[in-house]
């Protein structure tokens, strides 16, 4: 990793897997956001959730960056291009 491109502080905390903040109190506490959840079929979409994100937050001044990860099921949906830049 390399120093934060804003502030160049070289800490960060990071969080493995990133959890959609919940406000209904009655809901699944601990659900992960994926990367993809869901595939539209012929006649419907199937919620699947695939890979998840993890966040590094600067020390220094806060900024967040998100990876993907756990992602190698989504290479071959459908809906997901791949594009190469020069
Ligand atoms: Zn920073």
């Amino acid at each position: 990793m390399t120093p934060c491109t804003r502030c160049s502080s070289k800490s960060f905390l990071v969080l493995p897997k990133f959890k959609i903040p919940e406000m209904d109190t009655t809901a699944e506490p601990d659900r992960v956001l994926p990367v993809v959840s869901s595939r539209q079929g012929v006649f419907f979409a199937t919620d699947t959730a695939h890979g998840h994100f993890e966040l590094w937050i600067c020390e220094g001044c806060g900024i967040v960056q998100a990876f993907a990860k756990d992602i190698d099921a989504i290479r071959d949906l459908p809906d997901v291009k791949r594009k190469t830049i020069a």
